[in-house]
């Protein structure tokens, strides 16, 4: 069996369930200050019969897995132990490990890569769209990432044709809503952009998801980055609002400007403080705000707006009121993975274990804490 497709590096931690189907190669901006994804790495088209042979690839592959099944005694039904059996030549493994794990989780969700799929000719991504659906009925949601101004200069009857041939939702990094912000970090799109694009999503009828970035604006435009952020949010009303807070990874543009000392990034304790401001400021809207990057402090800032505002921000205030060293065992404990949320610290166990990690590493305060989590922030970049 020939069974070799591409895969891109990165998928939004809410894909982790989807078969990851690559379309175009890298990122055709790849310029944002904070971005080492596709840093040194050139953008390419793929042709559709490049795309369409990998679709026929996983196909083949899931079904060689489900036959396996049968031979099992099975009936087609895909447990681990049938992966370890249809996974026996170790050439193929990572190839069929992807499809089989997929077919596991119960084959739903598809996602296409890398970081802009919409740059595709419309009518060459809806025949992928079509013919991706067409191999795989289970398939109940199609997604993509895509850039604001791809999207905005697709329009919307475009964006229409492409919902009606499968894609079911956009995630778009917005990062923030602040034009300042948004120069700074050579995002290559400005508020209005933001806007224009969300609003042609939502009009085509497909679902929205906008990622925002807390700290990205510095110490300086925090404010800012907060209160403009929202507002472009409140004027389109996504469907999402996903939070991944804002790590430097080496070789970045940012990282040199962190270095510098012409971008202070704020503390964890600042960027929680900027969150609240944010989310204080969302009016109007009927988002799903998700806290589901690692990179996250609170995985309590989840829920459904309006009704859930007053829980989330209770949340923030629970933790901004902790006593000072309670908010250091808590950070240190949820960046090494002892603690997932507040109620944790109430862990006795996990709270010694934390607390003797500090007594090792050094840790006394907020200052020293920072210094470590630097270190420690890089692992989940
Ligand atoms: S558009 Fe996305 S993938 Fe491209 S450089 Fe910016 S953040 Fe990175």
């Amino acid at each position: 069996m020939r069974c070799t497709f591409e895969s891109g590096p990165i998928r939004p931690p809410s894909e982790a369930k989807s078969l990851l189907l690559r379309c175009t190669r890298n990122c055709p901006w790849n310029k944002c200050a904070f971005c080492h994804t596709y840093k040194g790495e050139k953008f390419s088209f793929r042709t559709t019969d490049e795309i369409k042979a990998d679709i026929a690839r996983m196909k083949e592959i899931a079904d060689s897995v489900r036959e396996v099944s049968w031979r099992m005694g099975l009936a087609g039904a895909v447990t681990r132990e049938v992966i370890s059996a249809a996974a026996r030549n170790p050439g193929e493994r990572g190839e069929i490990f992807a499809v089989a794990g997929w077919l596991l989780e119960g084959p739903r969700s598809a996602f296409l890569q890398d970081a802009d799929s919409l740059v595709m000719k419309t009518d060459e991504l809806c025949d992928v769209l079509r013919f991706l659906r067409a191999q795989f009925p289970s398939i109940e949601r199609v997604t993509t990432y895509a850039r604001a101004r791809t999207v905005a200069h697709k329009g919307v009857s475009d964006l229409k044709a492409l919902r009606e041939a499968g894609l079911d939702r956009i995630h778009i990094g917005m990062e923030s809503g602040s034009d300042e912000v948004l120069k700074l970090v050579k995002k290559g799109v400005t508020a209005a952009g933001h806007a224009e694009a969300g609003g042609a999503v939502k009009a085509a009828g497909i679902e929205l998801s906008e990622y925002w970035m807390p700290g990205l604006g510095g110490r300086a435009l925090s404010k800012v980055h907060a209160v403009e952020s929202a507002h472009v949010l409140n004027a389109v009303d996504p469907h999402f609002i996903r939070l991944r807070s804002i790590a430097i990874p080496p070789g970045t543009p940012l990282f040199d400007m962190w270095r510098s000392g012409e971008f202070i990034k704020p503390s964890d304790d600042e960027i929680v403080a900027e969150i609240r401001l944010f989310v204080e400021e969302l009016d109007g809207i009927h988002s799903r705000i998700v806290s589901d990057h690692i990179l996250n402090l609170l995985e309590e800032v989840e829920g459904v707006l309006p009704d859930d505002k007053p829980r989330i921000l209770a949340s923030i205030d629970r933790y901004l009121d902790l006593p000072p060293r309670d908010r250091v065992v808590f950070k240190l404990g949820r960046r090494t993975g002892r603690f997932r949320v507040l109620d944790d610290l109430t862990d006795a166990g996990a709270r010694a274990g934390t607390e003797q990690l500090m007594d090792e590493m050094g840790v006394k305060d907020d200052q020293t804490l920072e210094e470590q989590m630097t270190t420690l922030m890089m692992r989940f970049i």
